[in-house]
């Protein structure tokens, strides 16, 4: 290993997915982003960390959509154009084999100068069989016996590669409980006695708990992943005793977070709200709240880093800079906001959809497409909607990806398809394929308002927002997650809905538009870029991911 990595000790980071740049596919959504701007903050303040994740060969998937219908495709990529192979080789027992795991060494640069190491973990080598072999290539790919294969690989295999390259670790973080196998490998590995054998007397609960933190990122069932006790059994045979594992996992099935939580000092949820609903799925674990950030530069749109640049120097480094955007005269943010939405436009134009019309304001959503984000939410009374736009004419444009299993998420692209074509007379609309970490960037800085229209309370945090407020861009979204912090309603965005009930979106939805939101960006210019500069300094001030690494260092590493 690099020398320069190994001379201090490291916060390890174990995440199934990372958003490293848009040419390495290995991350499906915000929990990848999420991970990705962690390592980008940490290589600004020059926190010393290391992330271990997989290297995921086939990607996620990249997504064509051919009438209304997603197909996906597989996104390989070739991890030695990116990445260095490292020498070390380690092994991880699956079903009675030993499997052969190795990593490449991706170098994450800050703009200072600062780098941070990832590791992306590979079975795909010549020593192993050939369905090992595939253990790192599809990320969420295949069924449950092979997401226990990956986390295996993940979390024990991780941790042992860590020690392989020499790397002191002083803390480690799971992101999502995918990863809290290594909290058993700690646990089995400090019980091992001198003749090899596991003393399960000795096992030291409190000291493994000491060294890890757990962050949980939703509510929703499939983020927390279950596996029956045969199958864990049969594929980690005599890893750890079946009665001390249930003690930690849950008596019924093996359950990750419960896992994570139980060798976890410091557990947090990823804003107030969701810290406090997963106090009450949790009862009795003490969860605290960090609040996610995004990173500012990755998702500033080039016009407005240039005005940052020129007015608030340093705001790069210091995102808090950001509340002094007054400094900047209104015209500039809105030349900055014209050249960010000309991009998007031509963007649109160029993948074959009608012409946008730069001085009507877009409304965009985009994110993962499943149910409990309701993206068809906005289409509830389509004669409602056409009546808004014959008063307010506006435009709307959507993207995301539905998980190759989600049968229901693939439905509302499809009903999204024909909405859209219904409407499309008397509301340009486009749905653009295959949303990515580019496409992120060009759709919330070149929009106009940021719709997100979840079911309370599931929206743990939320981070496309964020983003927008880098780039001036306004939310419209239902009160849950980040938003119930970051909206100031009429000041920084507007709410949808109560702070408790679904029930009252879609009309909330409907006036909020037609009565506020659409003639303020028709009827008073200056009222708009006032809100447009209070997302900046109200928002993307406080909702970044130094701020978020900042509360990390001082509440959960160093205790
Ligand atoms: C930021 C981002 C997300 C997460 O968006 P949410 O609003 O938190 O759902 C998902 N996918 C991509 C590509 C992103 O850039």
């Amino acid at each position: 290993m690099h020398n320069e990595f190994i001379h201090q000790s490291r916060i390890a980071y174990f995440t199934m997915e990372i958003a490293l740049t848009s040419g390495i596919p290995t991350y499906s959504g915000g929990l990848g982003v999420l991970a990705g701007d962690v390592m980008r903050a940490g290589a600004d303040i020059e926190l010393p960390l290391v992330a271990v994740s997989l290297v995921s060969r086939a990607g996620y998937f990249r997504q064509e959509i051919k009438d209304g219908r997603q197909i996906e495709h597989p996104d390989t990529w070739d991890p030695s154009k990116y990445a260095y192979p490292l020498d070390a080789k380690v092994a991880v027992s699956i079903e009675g084999r030993e499997v052969w795991v190795r990593g490449w060494l991706y170098v994450l640069r800050g703009h200072l100068g600062g780098k941070e190491p990832v590791i992306l973990l590979d079975t795909d080598l010549d020593e192993n069989e050939k369905d090992d072999r595939e253990i790192t290539h599809l990320l969420y790919g295949g069924d449950l016996v092979y997401r226990l294969k990956q986390e295996i690989v993940l979390g024990i295999g991780g941790l042992r590669m860590l020690h392989a390259l020499g790397f002191q670790i002083r803390q480690y973080h799971m992101n999502e409980g995918h990863s809290a196998l290594l909290a058993l490998e700690l646990l089995r590995r400090d019980a091992i006695t001198e003749n090899g054998e596991n003393d399960r007397l000795s096992y030291d609960i409190p000291q493994v708990r000491k060294v890890c933190n757990f962050t949980t990122h939703t509510p929703v069932e499939a983020g927390h992943d279950q596996f029956p006790y045969e199958m864990v059994q049969s594929i980690l045979r005599d890893f750890i005793d079946l009665p001390e594992l249930k003690m930690l996992a849950g008596e019924d099935r093996l359950n990750m977070t419960k896992l994570a939580l139980n060798l976890s000092e410091y557990v947090n949820g990823v804003a107030m709200k969701h810290a406090e609903v997963s106090r009450q799925m949790y009862p009795g674990y003490r969860v605290h709240a960090v609040t996610n950030g995004v990173h500012p530069q990755t998702w500033t749109f080039e016009s407005f880093a240039a005005i940052y640049d020129k007015y608030l120097p340093g705001w790069c480094h210091e995102p808090q800079l950001l509340v002094r955007v007054d400094q900047i005269p209104d015209e500039e943010v809105w030349e900055a906001h014209r050249q960010a939405k000309t991009a998007m436009i031509s963007l649109i134009k160029n993948l074959g959809a009608k012409e946008f019309n730069p001085d009507y304001p877009i409304i965009g959503f985009a994110r993962r497409m499943t149910a409990y984000k309701r993206p068809d939410l906005l289409f509830s009374d389509l004669e409602r909607l056409k009546a808004i736009a014959a008063k307010y004419p506006f435009q709307i444009v959507m993207a995301g990806k539905a998980h190759p299993k989600d049968e229901g998420g693939k439905k509302l692209i499809e009903m999204l398809h024909h909405h859209l074509q219904e409407i499309s007379p008397f509301i340009p609309s486009a749905f653009l394929p295959d949303y990515d970490m580019d496409l992120a960037l060009t759709l919330v800085s070149g929009v106009d308002i940021w719709l997100n229209t979840p079911l309370r309370p599931l929206e743990a945090s939320g981070t496309s927002g964020m983003k927008a407020a880098c780039n001036g861009v306004p939310s419209l979204s239902v009160l849950d997650g980040w938003w119930l912090e970051g909206c100031i309603e009429g000041v920084t965005g507007w709410g949808i809905g109560s702070e408790s009930s679904n029930g009252e979106d879609v009309n909330s939805l409907y006036e909020k538009l037609e009565k506020k939101v659409l003639p303020l960006y028709h009827d008073d210019r200056k009222g708009w870029i006032s809100i447009m500069k209070n997302a900046i300094g109200k928002n993307a001030s406080y909702f970044n991911s130094h701020r978020m690494m900042r509360r990390y260092a001082t509440e959960a590493y160093i205790r």
